[in-house]
């Protein structure tokens, strides 16, 4: 089905030739024609399926209609994000696909100076795209007026929740006009979403695409066995391979992205990092690094990487394993994305080795395994050569064993000391 069935306006469907988009991608195809009749909406796609279209094209079709313009530049549409990036991505698409429409569309977000933000809201704009907490403050200082708004969209519903937004969700909507149009898009439909549709959408109309928590069809997976400590030469090794070019890595914790940061650039590889502890430009400035391939290696946290679109990622590697069997999908879906192929690659030490079986029931499926010489549980331990560092002791060993003392108190004494004591 060619995009001028859906009915959307010249100036919309010239935008899509431009981006280069020759025919919808399936939740395009299944959700456009819902959205564009005024029914509320769930759609599960999987990442990177192009959903963000799927939105924002029926969106700017209704606020460009003169028939339902409202008063000029009042806020008409809402769209809540769970990261600072992905709804900068949101804006920048809503850019694309309405650069010739009178629209202006503003994005508020934490990390950035706030002011700027209330004057261009000040001024006046028919779209905004928020994360909740920004925007909360905003609403209870009185800055943002929603009383003209005709559409609510939810993306990335189910790391919304994840994340602990319900409580803002909640605040949000009650300062909504009640007579909406909602859109929900989410991943995955966990319990929790289910609940969230029930309680903001009013007959919502389903679009599923593909199996419910199915990673992405395009994307190659496969896992290495490879202990702990050999995962970082493991990377590099690896990195020296051809094709190689964008490779995004995941890491558990922020300390942990840091770290493999600066030994991949010791390696002099060409890496940067994106988490949450970084400011906003340095966010913004890692991205744009990868995205022109100045950088060939991202190494990233779950929450900043989730829902960001980067073209032409070749590989995914999880470092860390995810624990999160849903972070695994979301993590995989940066590869692979709209019809292009991807390989993601997961590292699973054998402490990890009960999270890969969560995993693979989880997705139903089991995950080839494959070996790189010399980095294998099999293989010989390498001899200790004078002069190399001491490996370094495992602190959460240890931490777990003073956890498991402070639950059952003191250890009991040796009963043999006891009598040397008595002896002695
Ligand atoms: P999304 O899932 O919205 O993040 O989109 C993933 C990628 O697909 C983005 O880079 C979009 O530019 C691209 N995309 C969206 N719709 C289409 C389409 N109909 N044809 C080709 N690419 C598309």
């Amino acid at each position: 089905m060619p995009f001028r069935k859906f009915g959307l306006g010249a100036a919309i469907l010239k935008a899509i030739q431009k981006a280069g988009y020759t025919r919808p991608t399936p939740v395009q195809a299944a959700a456009i024609p819902k959205v564009m009749l005024g029914n509320d909406v769930i759609a599960i796609a999987q990442t990177g399926t192009g959903k963000t279209a799927a939105f924002v094209l029926p969106m700017l079709h209704r606020l460009a209609n003169p028939e339902r313009q409202g008063q000029p530049r009042r806020i008409r549409a809402l769209i809540l994000a769970p990261t600072r990036e992905l709804a900068a991505q949101i804006m920048e698409n809503i850019r694309i696909y309405g650069q010739s429409l009178p629209i202006r569309v503003a994005a508020i977000y934490g990390g950035v100076d706030e002011a700027s933000q209330i004057k261009v809201l000040y001024k006046g704009v028919h779209i905004v795209v928020a994360t909740p907490g920004r925007l909360i403050d905003l609403i209870g200082r009185r800055t943002v007026d929603f009383s003209m708004l005709e559409m609510l969209v939810l993306d990335e519903a189910d790391r919304m929740l994840h994340m602990g937004f319900l409580p803002d969700i909640v605040t949000i909507a009650a300062a909504l006009p009640k007579r909406r149009q909602t859109l929900m898009f989410s991943a995955t439909f966990p319990k929790e979403v289910e609940s969230l549709a029930r309680r903001f959408l009013y007959q919502p109309k389903m679009v599923q695409i593909g199996k419910r928590s199915n990673p992405a069809d395009t994307v190659e997976q496969c896992v290495y066995e490879v202990p702990a400590h050999l995962k970082g030469a493991m990377l590099l090794e690896l990195l020296r391979q051809p094709g190689f070019d964008r490779v995004l890595v995941f890491t558990r914790m922020k300390d942990g992205a840091d770290r493999l940061t600066q030994f991949l650039k010791a390696a002099r590889v060409n890496a940067t990092k994106l988490h949450s502890s970084r400011s906003q430009e340095q966010r913004l400035l890692a991205l744009q690094d990868f995205k022109d391939g100045k950088s060939q290696v991202l190494v990233a946290t779950d929450i900043v990487a989730r829902g960001i679109d980067i073209e032409g990622v070749t590989h995914v590697v999880n470092y860390d394993f995810p624990v999160n069997p849903e972070d695994y999908v979301h993590r995989i879906g940066r590869t692979g994305r709209a019809e292009a192929q991807g390989e993601a690659i997961s590292f699973v030490p054998k402490q990890d080795l009960n999270l890969l079986g969560i995993l693979e029931l989880f997705i139903a499926r089991r995950l080839p395994k494959k070996r790189l010489k010399g980095f294998d549980y099999h293989a010989p331990i390498p001899p200790y050569k004078p002069g190399e560092a001491a490996p370094r002791r495992d602190w959460r060993k240890r931490t777990r064993q003073i956890e498991a003392r402070k639950k059952t108190g003191p250890a009991p004494e040796d009963p043999r000391k006891k009598r040397r004591g008595t002896r002695g």
